[in-house]
């Protein structure tokens, strides 16, 4: 969701007479738009300010102003304190308020008297609105926001803070935009949401240029349906799902749409139930056993990933054995797993932590696991068949493509002689997989 807002900042200083640069010694304007989800994540930007902070000097000897925002959830959260803590900001601005900063940047330039502007407003909709309708697509797949925010408070989690109340983008909104991406070569997209599947934006229903428009509420499986009649959209994605939103129809568009890419992303964070009901997740490991069987009923060979944290404060040996037993009986073909940390705010904050020692145990037990299942999971492509989009060159000397498999594998093959990178770029194209890399598959072009 970042690179997605990163994007949208870029093109809306585009639209008013930027340029990007990746050079931060030719940048009059610095943008860090920040993760505050771990401590981690959150502290990398006072590291990060500190290596600006020389270019910023270097500059300023020659005379040039260097104007440094801090965008982003850490902005939402810390607001004007990170001015107290690095000087050198001028502008802190949240994630569902970007749109002011032209006119932030504006403020600071006219030196107005204005030495340091700050806006934090929860705006989403006024957001979407004044972004730029044209956009400019770097790639051939493209991360689109359909969703943002979060009603649903899981004690360790920050996100109903910083990013908000739920809120849906409207889905003609979201179509026009996919449009007008599609007429820059983008042929995948990705629909992105904190909790994607609780999607229910508004849908002017019925012929256009009809009076009679019926306005109503779509939800999920109805956009991606919608999406999929885009003929230039070949695959469609979406992320993050919750799987107390994960209804039947979605599940029967896996089994019935052939643009839905066959992978899952269903954070599960705990398999024990007693963690689940700490961190207010408000299911059992039973209903996620359900789902995953169905999902797997509609498309068996569905790929499935989640999220978990170790070490919730509470969490007893027999607590992570539970994690471990669901992850055995799952079957994941990759994951993201996180020690706990704790997030100043929230509920579970204010609990003692679990040693570290043994989190870090923890940790790397259930990062094996994980590893040994994704090795598994690629290693049953040797010598089949998939169609593949390629979507950027190799990093080798030699000729080399790389796109991703339906399931989300980075897939390299060598270019085929006489045929140049461009003709494989933002194009589907059947491949035998011959070796199994622990990140990647290699493949030959099947003709
Ligand atoms: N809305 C999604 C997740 C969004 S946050 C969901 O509910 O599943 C992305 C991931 O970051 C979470 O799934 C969780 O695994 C991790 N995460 C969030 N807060 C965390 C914390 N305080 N400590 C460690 N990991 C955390
Ligand atoms: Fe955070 Fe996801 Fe829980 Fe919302 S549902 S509070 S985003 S972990």
């Amino acid at each position: 969701m970042n690179v997605y807002d990163s994007e949208r900042m870029g093109e809306l200083l585009e639209a008013n007479g930027y340029k990007i640069t990746e050079e931060i010694s030719q940048s009059d304007i610095v943008i860090l738009n920040t993760c505050n989800i771990r401590e981690k994540a959150a502290e990398k930007i006072y590291s990060e300010l500190g290596r600006i902070k020389k270019y910023r000097d270097i500059r300023k000897e020659s005379g040039l102003e260097t104007i440094i925002a801090i965008a982003g959830c850490v902005a939402q959260a810390e607001g004007d304190e990170i001015k107290k803590r690095a000087p050198i900001v001028d502008i802190v601005i949240g994630p569902e308020s970007y749109h002011h900063l032209p006119d932030m940047i504006s403020d600071i330039k006219r030196k107005t008297g204005k030495k340091f502007s700050s806006q934090l407003d929860f705006t989403p909709n006024e957001k979407f609105d004044s972004l730029p309708k044209n956009r400019s697509a770097k790639g051939f797949s493209s991360f689109i926001t359909i969703q943002e925010g979060c009603d649903k408070f899981c004690t360790f989690c920050v996100v109903p803070y910083t990013r908000g109340k739920e809120y849906s983008r409207p889905m003609n909104d979201i179509v026009d935009e996919i449009k007008n991406l599609t007429e820059k070569g983008v042929v995948e997209v990705s629909l992105l949401g904190q909790n994607v599947d609780a999607y229910h934006g508004k849908w002017l229903h019925g012929k256009w240029l009809d009076d009679n428009l019926e306005e109503k509420d779509a939800n999920l499986a109805q956009l991606i349906e919608e999406v999929s009649k885009i003929p230039e959209i070949k695959r469609i994605r979406y992320t993050t799902s919750h799987p107390n939103n994960f209804t039947a129809d979605i599940i029967s568009q896996h089994g019935t749409n052939p643009k839905l890419m066959p992978y899952l992303h269903l954070p599960v964070q705990s398999g024990s139930n007693t963690i689940l009901q700490l961190m207010n997740r408000k299911h059992t490991r039973e209903k996620y056993f359900e789902i995953i069987q169905n999902v797997r009923k509609a498309r068996p060979d569905i790929a499935i990933s989640s999220d978990f944290i170790v070490a919730f404060p509470g969490e007893t040996d027999q607590d992570f054995q539970d994690t471990m037993d669901l992850v055995n009986k799952i079957g994941f073909s990759q994951s993201y797993s996180f020690k706990y940390s704790p997030r100043p705010g929230t509920p579970a904050a204010l609990k003692d932590l679990i040693p570290d020692d043994i989190a870090s145990n923890r940790l790397y037990a259930l990062q094996a696991l994980l590893k040994s299942q994704q090795t598994q999971f690629n290693q049953k492509f040797l010598g089949s068949v998939m169609p593949v989009l390629f979507e950027s060159l190799g990093t080798r000397a030699t000729k080399q493509v790389v796109g991703k498999s339906p399931y989300l594998q980075a897939v390299i093959i060598d270019v085929p002689e006489g045929k140049s990178e461009a003709d494989f770029l933002g194009k589907i194209f059947n491949v035998e997989i011959t070796t199994v890399l622990e990140n990647s598959l290699l493949g030959i072009l099947l003709v």
